[in-house]
């Protein structure tokens, strides 16, 4: 099929586990492995080339839409999220994707839901303290996702690091049987990460944001070169203040898998970073390398 021929298909859509299990189940009899995307869509490239990087593990594609009302905080953005099924459809479909399940919050949370996924310490630094009951809320969801789903691989994006280690903690801990799979972020080509939330920052914000990605890889660079972990972050801090962010929530260097702070790159370490522009909360990260 063409491209223009495939953007035109509809993406087949359900609603329930019913017939998401009956959909992946043929797929399993028939021998097929099915990767996962979950999205709370708004999508853009960055979710694309988690469905693309699916599409190339297995023959089968699903993703999954449902913006998640128990990963947000009373102050948060959920009533304001973007939300425009059809145009994430079509764009699912131009992608690779098979089927789109986008549950209701009844189906995900019916009548006398009580239960949560608690990740432990993993989730207790970084964007934790920042969002009380957030990682709570994703582990619940995502791992909701996986046992309806019965995927084989889910794919999760770096952009967003903390959860995707979560993610990956949740999954082993509770033996669910899934390969988790991360995808580097993609960025403008100003550097600044893909979001469905960088539509709320204004212009002149929009020239200021790529600071962010800029001042991430000059700290690495000059990890890299042997500088120590104090100087370079406090070095980081001041040129984010420079740059016109408005707060930071933290800026720091991490073990990678973990994410316990490193005070010596002594190991694969994350730079982690989540900081404000105006009422706009960007995070994004890069790895660190250590030095032999
Ligand atoms: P979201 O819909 O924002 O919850 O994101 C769904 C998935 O897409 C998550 O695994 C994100 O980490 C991933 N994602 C979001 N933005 C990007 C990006 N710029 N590059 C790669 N993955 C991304």
């Amino acid at each position: 099929m063409s491209a223009s021929a495939s953007q035109r298909r509809a993406l087949p859509t359900v609603r329930t586990v019913a017939e998401l299990r009956g959909v992946v189940g043929g797929w399993h009899r028939a021998g097929d492995r099915v990767s996962l995307v979950p999205t709370m869509g708004a999508l853009h490239r960055g979710h694309l080339a988690l469905v693309e990087r699916g599409r190339a593990l297995c023959p089968r594609a699903v993703a999954s839409l449902f913006v998640n009302p128990t990963q947000f905080g009373p102050n948060e953005d959920f009533a304001r999220y973007p939300r425009d099924e059809a145009a994430d459809a079509a764009l699912l479909a131009s992608a690779g994707c098979d089927l789109l399940y986008a549950p209701g919050v009844a189906e995900m949370y019916p009548e006398g839901f009580a239960s949560s996924v608690n990740p432990g310490p993993i989730a207790e630094r970084q964007c934790g303290p920042f969002r009380p009951g957030h990682f709570a809320g994703v582990a619940t969801v995502v791992s909701k996702l996986l046992l309806q789903s019965q995927a084989d691989v889910a794919l999760f994006g770096e952009k967003d690091f903390q959860q995707f280690q979560v993610i990956r903690r949740v999954a082993a801990d509770l033996d669910i049987p899934v390969r988790i799979e991360g995808v580097p972020t993609v960025r403008e080509s100003d550097g600044l990460a893909l979001s469905s939330r960088n539509v709320y920052l204004t212009p002149e914000q929009r020239t200021v944001a790529p600071a962010l990605y800029r001042t991430l890889r000059e700290m690495a660079r000059r990890l890299d070169a042997g500088d120590t972990v104090a100087v370079v972050t406090a070095d980081g801090l001041a040129a984010l203040r420079r740059a016109g962010f408005t707060a930071i929530d933290y800026f720091e260097v991490a073990d990678a898998q973990t994410l316990l702070p490193l005070a010596r790159l002594d190991r694969p370490g994350r730079i982690l970073s989540a900081v404000w522009l105006g009422k706009t909360r960007l995070i994004d990260n890069i790895a660190a390398i250590p030095r032999h």
